[in-house]
């Protein structure tokens, strides 16, 4: 039926928009009374579109009343990647969640994004990325590191980041990405010729700072929620309650906050090891799941010239990608974390 396009909400609007690559669009809500800064990401990867249907749902909502943000702020970057999302791929130019930070000199699309969204990212205190998984299974959160003063990634807002987690609504978390990325990094150093720009960027240090990692560099905190399979409809539903579930627990709506889920519950996995797909043949020796356990010694895939690859010991397979790109990863084996989750992190309110 047509419409008459003066009555559309915005959130209509967006949603029979294609977004302009040349644009980073984003809507931001500022209630008067003061409060934490969160910002919503969706489509940093272009085919994961699972939260930029959630932004829209909740910007319509907002638009009609159904939501009001009564302190703080609020920010939703329906799409992120708009090039890659107009071309219903994973990258524009390449992947913007890695090696993201400013650049004086920038060299491809994903950079000129980065100039603009690091700095809307610093602007804040809180972010939810919203990703969803090439290979089927279960939605799950990722989290940083525990508090720490290393050199890699010093963090100090652990408690918050957990308590946040624990409330999205998935109970599957998964941590460890940057340390596994410094040692994958080392692999790729002895492949490939590093003359190549893709080469270059994923041998890197910076490699693995993405939009999360970046953000705890600048002194917020951070979760990336894969809210499900790509095509799976039941994860836009999971991005909304996600976001519904942030507004609620960092009290920038007056909605009840969340509880925090019973003790046992939560189910968290450290990310130990990432192999890159070497060649176009390389191929699992089954259909895999991120979750799937695996047996120290178990095959789980051939490489194109035969030799086996095997689980290094007792664990999880976690985001398996038998399409990934030679060069890029391949999968993750993961082992049940001992961290300690605290479910009563009152909340980030960062004074930067
Ligand atoms: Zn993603």
């Amino acid at each position: 039926m047509p419409q008459n396009p003066r009555h559309r909400t915005l959130a209509e609007r967006d949603m029979n928009t294609e977004p302009n690559p040349q644009l980073l669009r984003s809507h931001t809500f500022t209630a008067l009374r003061p409060g934490r800064r969160l910002i919503v990401l969706g489509a940093v990867h272009g085919n994961e579109v699972c939260g930029t249907r959630a932004i829209e749902r909740v910007l319509a909502e907002l638009d009609g009343g159904a939501i009001a943000i009564s302190s703080g702020s609020v920010t939703f970057v329906p799409v992120t990647n708009a090039l890659a999302y107009q071309r219903k791929q994973r990258v524009g130019e390449r992947n913007l969640n890695r090696n993201l930070r400013p650049t004086a000199a920038p060299a491809d699309h994903e950079d000129r994004i980065a100039n603009v969204l690091c700095p809307l990212l610093a602007q804040h205190d809180v972010l939810l990325d919203l990703h969803s998984f090439h290979a089927p299974g279960a939605p799950f959160a990722m989290v940083g590191p525990a508090d720490n003063t290393g050199a890699l990634e010093p963090f100090a807002h652990a408690a918050q980041e957990e308590s946040l987690a624990l409330r999205l609504g998935p109970r599957r978390l998964v941590e460890g990405w940057l340390d596994t990325y410094a040692v994958g990094v080392k692999n790729r150093l002895q492949r490939g010729d590093p003359s190549e720009r893709a080469h270059m960027l994923s041998t890197d240090p910076s490699y693995g700072i993405g939009t999360t990692e970046y953000m705890r560099s600048v002194g917020g905190c951070a979760i990336t929620l894969e809210c499900g399979q790509h095509e799976e409809p039941q994860a836009v539903e999971v991005a909304y309650r996600a976001i519904r579930n942030t507004l609620a627990h960092l009290q920038l709506v007056d909605d009840p906050p969340p509880p925090p889920p019973p003790c046992a519950e939560p189910e968290l996995l450290r990310l130990c090891e990432v192999t890159d797909r070497h060649h176009a043949d390389d191929h699992f020796a089954r259909v895999w799941a991120s979750y799937d356990r695996v047996r120290g010694g178990e095959l789980v895939g051939t490489r194109h010239d035969g030799t086996p690859v095997r689980a290094p010991a007792d664990g999880f397979i976690v985001f398996p990608n038998a399409k990934a790109l030679p060069g890029n990863e391949w999968f993750y084996f993961a082992q049940p974390s001992t961290r300690p989750l605290r479910a009563d992190g009152a909340g980030p309110s960062l004074v930067r």
